[in-house]
């Protein structure tokens, strides 16, 4: 139906005929002549509707409505002096229409595609096919694409295979909750959408696939999250007689393609490596934001003599005192005030703010308390100059970590995406400890911890071989080396908390798989969503995912989830409980929301 795209024509066309079909776009009316942008999936091109020649009837010509889709023939022309638009690929020509048939018309729109115009997120996912016609979400599209298809490359190139694994699975321990399905020919049983493709990348090690990747599409019941989704998209890959370097080198290629595929950038390899305890030391977070420096400064050596209460207590509790150097902010009283309170939210007992005067001194509600040494040191471990506001936290490590590393990045952190900064980081802990101290496992069950002695005896320190990829203060995925030894697995399972005869029952088969002369193996699995968007420099994985569900997992474009059929119900032997249809109807009796 079309000769060429669009968004391809160019000076060198000009004096040819060509037949273009797109949609649409805007509409200009000059003295009776219409133009017309033209767009297809490859760009727009502007279209001269000329009435004396005649390419189609007035009615059709009057009735051209945006976003008809249409057939255009006609010849390629420069255009008129002093209308060139040189923001525009196509736009030094025209295409001079002889002939248009509207191949379907456009009801009247639900919004502008317009990229200038703002719309409600729910209606454009609710008209999802309309708002991908926008350049913004089909630029996001390409991108999306373009990066797969520079993965698979490399993959290609490193000779993985691709394999695909069932999404009707047994449930897998990834930590979140799962996505069940029921079972009509086993009434009353379930399948579970699998939260990653984790043990079955495991099998294909232990079956001889040496280097396994695939796109995979993992599933996890969260509850509301920012920037989170039940359903998203992982490059998943595995590979045998590796260790933790083979991993990331791959890691490192991927990354580095996909960067020049999509940004025409070159990112230097290697990648730096933190570990878990570097980065929390330093940045307050396991997923650093290195694009700026603002680090935090372990201060407690300084005051372990100090008179000022404040301090003493903290360190004599086993505590710390750390600090940043938030730079030039230039605060009034009541800005530091606000920091303070923003420090408490965060869990903080207090903060003390300090700000470097003119002769060197601080001014501070606490520069009294403190002695010259003190404070010397303070500005020299801070870096501090004239100006400077400095924060200071004496609290629990953990408190001071995740207080100063939050104020960093409200304070420092830049937007937008840019510039990009990957980091790898490993030595992750085994557990996470709560504030009360619990453990709650930090990666799944089926990750190689460092030591087997640490983890029996100090479980709380224990560090694993894990590993995190990060960009620009964001996770794009974790991994890990594995454990590969049937009686290490069984030990991790019940230091991790998981019974033995639970462990028999839910994972007894895997046990048995690792008996057979099981590889030692690594893997990863990368969040495609996350790292397109933050190279598309987009704000939320939505606009990445051609068709996403809102913050609260449902689909306005389809509906789902949805009620279904009681016959459908019967077929699975399921009834709905007397509380949730009691709900349903006080929702259509317009009581309580649904
Ligand atoms: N299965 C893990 C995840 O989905 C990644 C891995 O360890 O390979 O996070």
């Amino acid at each position: 139906m079309k000769s060429i795209h669009a968004g391809e024509l160019r000076a060198e066309h000009i004096g040819q005929t060509v037949t273009l079909a797109g949609w649409v776009g805007r509409r200009r009316d000059h003295g009776g002549v219409a133009f017309v942008d033209l767009r297809d999936g490859s760009g727009i091109v502007q279209v001269v509707l000329n009435p004396d020649n005649e390419p189609a009837s007035d009615d059709v010509l009057h009735g051209l409505r945006s976003e008809y889709c249409i057939q255009v023939e006609g010849e390629v022309t420069p255009r008129p002096e002093g209308t060139v638009n040189r923001d525009l690929p196509t736009g030094e020509v025209e295409v001079v229409a002889s002939n248009l048939t509207v191949l379907s018309p456009a009801a009247a729109l639900p919004f502008q595609l317009d990229d200038r115009s703002d719309v409600d997120e729910s209606l454009r996912l609710k008209y999802r096919y309309l708002d991908m016609r926008r350049g913004r979400m089909a630029a996001n599209l390409v991108a999306r694409s373009k990066a797969i298809r520079a993965m698979r490359n490399v993959l290609d190139r490193e000779a993985f295979l691709e394999v695909e694994t069932p999404t009707l699975i047994a449930s897998t321990p990834e930590g979140a909750r799962d996505m069940l399905v029921p079972s009509r020919l086993r009434k009353g049983q379930f399948y579970a959408l699998p939260q990653s493709p984790q043990l079955f990348k495991q099998l294909l090690m232990i079956g001889g696939v040496e280097r396994y990747y695939q796109v995979a599409k993992c599933y996890r019941d969260e509850d509301f999250r920012a920037d989170r989704q039940v359903e998203f998209t992982q490059l998943d890959l595995e590979g045998s007689f590796w260790g933790q370097e083979d991993v990331l080198t791959v890691l490192e290629k991927i990354a580095a393609e996909v960067v020049r595929d999509l940004r025409g950038e070159d990112i230097e390899l290697p990648l730096p490596r933190l570990t878990w305890t570097e980065a929390m030391d330093r940045y307050g977070s396991d997923k650093p934001d290195l694009r700026f420096g603002m680090e935090i400064v372990d201060l407690s050596d300084a005051f372990a003599d100090t008179e000022f209460k404040a301090f003493t207590g903290v360190l004599g509790d086993g505590g710390t005192v750390r600090g940043i150097n938030a730079g030039a902010l230039g605060l009034a009283r009541s800005g530091l005030d606000a920091l303070t309170t923003r420090a408490q939210e965060l869990g903080a007992k207090g903060l003390v703010w300090m700000v470097v005067e003119e002769d060197g001194s601080l001014r501070s509600p606490v520069s009294k308390f403190l002695s010259d040494e003190e404070r010397g040191a303070i500005v020299t471990r801070l870096d501090a100059t004239y100006g400077d506001t400095l924060l200071i936290v004496a609290d629990a490590t953990k408190v001071a970590r995740a207080v100063l590393g939050q104020l960093r990045l409200d304070l420092g952190q830049p937007t937008g995406h840019d510039e990009l900064s990957f980091a790898f980081i490993v030595d992750f802990p085994v557990f996470d400890v709560g504030d009360d101290g619990s453990l709650s496992p930090a990666h799944h069950p089926f990750t190689a911890p460092a030591s087997l002695e640490d983890l029996v005896n100090t479980p709380e320190s224990a560090v694993s071989k894990a590993y995190d990829l990060v960009l620009n203060g964001s996770e794009l995925g974790s991994g890990s080396v594995r454990i590969h030894d049937p009686a290490m697995q069984a030990k991790v399972f019940e230091v991790m908390g998981i019974s033995d005869e639970d462990a028999e029952s839910r994972f007894g088969w895997f046990l048995e798989a690792l008996r057979y002369g099981t590889p030692p193996h690594a893997g990863f699995a990368f969040g495609i969503d996350r790292l397109v968007a933050i190279l598309q420099g987009e704000p939320n994985i939505r606009e990445i995912i051609p068709f996403p569900k809102t913050q609260t997992g449902a689909d306005p474009l389809t509906g789902s989830p949805g009620r279904v059929d009681e016959s459908q119900l019967e077929e699975l032997g399921i009834e709905i409980a007397p509380a949730v249809l009691e709900s349903w109807a006080a929702a259509e009796a317009g009581d309580t929301p649904e």
